[in-house]
């Protein structure tokens, strides 16, 4: 299906494009097609999944194409736990599609809005010591090249392309399928609870170690973290879920509608963040339940904000937060979101912000129509001191020349672009930044 392409905005608002055309591809065969179809008019072309990267990476001014209808299981082996999705699969519809074979992505991030080929090819990860991103349990890919090519890359065929393809920004070519080693579905045990920052943070190493998945968020003006502790049972262990008005109060009231309130008055009245923060520190946390994995990993977000997350050596996260904390007092700014910290494993796709390191994540965010240019640029001169490697899919500055030092593998990388996008078909503003023309 093809159609004149409407204003594409990207979910935080911070990119738009009015694209020549957009197609909406029904088989593999009409990927190929689209791609041999852009080449011979020479446009480029660019998939797009559900518009949730912050910086301009699924910008397709020319042909902009949507995977909605490659979407769902192509292929389930209960034995190995391994499922070959579409790419255009939105995680949200992976409890149901994955129900009959009783299977569950390990670990997931905040949401569960994106494709699952738009969510690993930039790195989403959630948090947990021993566990990596999405992108880790993609065990094979299939991709249309940028000669209309399909090219199959798995352990046993081209392998030694899959920590390239696992996580690719786009810019090697069109996923029409993943395969992925998924576990059994479990459950999640959460415990959410207010504590002392400092101390979160002087017991970071162990806290870190001690649970399967573990993060903080903390509020700016405020001596308070929110700890999130997760601990895996197994699948029929007794669920303790949030009641609907529990989860009501706690995630649309104060996660998201509080926050409007506050963000929108803070724009106005900027002085009042600092109360309403104390107000929100009160509010939130102290919340103990168990239920099936993706309903304890992921949230609803309707607050629109922007965010910049930045991937550092895991033991560098306390001195790295403690400046971010020291600068936003310094500074005097009124930040009415909070910061997010997280975790990974060390893994081995080339472009993975968590390669060969193991990985805290910290997370800045700015309500939308707040300017947050000052206070992520500045923070992001912090976290660039201590070797810090941006999100693909959230803000920052960077680019081919500064990235460079923080991927051993980068050339590799573009080496396999030459290869399989050699005349630039996936290109985009974003991907000539980040990874030269
Ligand atoms: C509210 C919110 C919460 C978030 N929470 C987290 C979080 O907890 N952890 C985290 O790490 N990130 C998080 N993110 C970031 C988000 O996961 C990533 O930006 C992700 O890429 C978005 O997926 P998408 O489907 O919207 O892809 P898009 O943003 O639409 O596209 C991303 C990239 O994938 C490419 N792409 C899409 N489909 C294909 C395909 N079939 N073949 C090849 N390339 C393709 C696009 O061309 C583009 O380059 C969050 C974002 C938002 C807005």
């Amino acid at each position: 299906m093809t159609a004149t392409g409407a204003t594409w905005r990207n979910w935080a608002r911070t990119e738009s494009v009015r694209p020549l055309r957009v197609e909406r591809p029904a088989s593999v065969g009409a990927v190929q097609r689209a791609v041999l179809a852009a080449e011979a008019s020479g446009l480029r072309i660019k998939p797009v999944g559900s518009g949730h990267s912050f910086t301009g990476i699924a910008v397709a001014p020319g042909v902009q194409l949507d995977l909605a209808d490659l979407s769902g299981v192509v292929d389930a082996e209960v034995a190995t736990g391994r499922v070959t999705l579409g790419a255009g699969t939105p995680l949200h519809e992976l409890p149901r599609l994955l129900a009959p074979y009783g299977l569950a992505l390990p670990n997931m991030g905040d949401i569960d809005r994106q494709t699952i080929a738009g969510a690993t090819s930039t790195g989403t990860h959630g948090t947990g010591l021993g566990f990596g991103g999405l992108a880790t349990q993609i065990v094979a890919a299939k991709l249309v090249t940028g000669t209309g090519e399909l090219l199959t890359v798995s352990e046993t065929e081209r392998a030694e392309l899959l920590p390239a393809v696992r996580l690719g920004l786009g810019a090697l070519g069109v996923l029409v399928e993943l395969t992925l080693q998924l576990v059994p579905r479990f459950v999640l045990h959460a415990v959410e609870e207010p504590e002392p920052l400092e101390a979160v943070l002087e017991g970071w190493n162990d806290r870190v170690r001690a649970a399967d998945h573990f993060e903080f968020y903390w509020f700016p003006h405020t001596q308070t973290a929110l700890t999130k502790t997760n601990t895996r049972l197994p699948g029929d262990a007794s669920r303790k879920p949030l009641g609907r008005v529990s989860r009501w109060v706690d995630d649309e009231l104060l996660a998201n509608g509080l926050y409007r309130g506050i963000c929108a008055l803070a724009t106005v009245a900027p002085g009042v963040t600092p109360f309403f923060a104390r107000q929100v520190d009160k509010l939130t946390g102290d919340r103990d339940f168990a239920d099936f994995s993706p309903a304890v990993f992921t949230t609803h977000r309707t607050v629109r904000f922007r965010e910049m997350e930045y991937a550092v050596p895991l033991a560098a996260v306390p001195d790295a937060f403690r400046e971010v904390r020291s600068l936003i007092e310094r500074k005097g700014w009124r930040v009415s979101f909070p910061i997010e910290v997280r975790v990974a494993a060390s893994d081995d796709n080339w472009l993975s912000t968590a390669y060969g390191r193991e990985t805290g994540y910290i997370a800045v965010h700015r309500y939308f129509r707040e300017d947050s240019s000052e206070y992520f640029g500045a923070v992001e001169a912090i976290m660039r001191a201590h070797d810090g490697r941006p999100h693909w899919g959230k803000m920052h500055t960077q680019t081919a020349e500064t990235l460079s030092g923080l991927y051993p593998h980068l050339e590799d990388f573009v080496r396999v672009r030459d290869e399989l996008d050699p005349g630039r078909r996936f290109a985009n503003a974003y991907l000539e930044r980040v990874l030269g023309a």
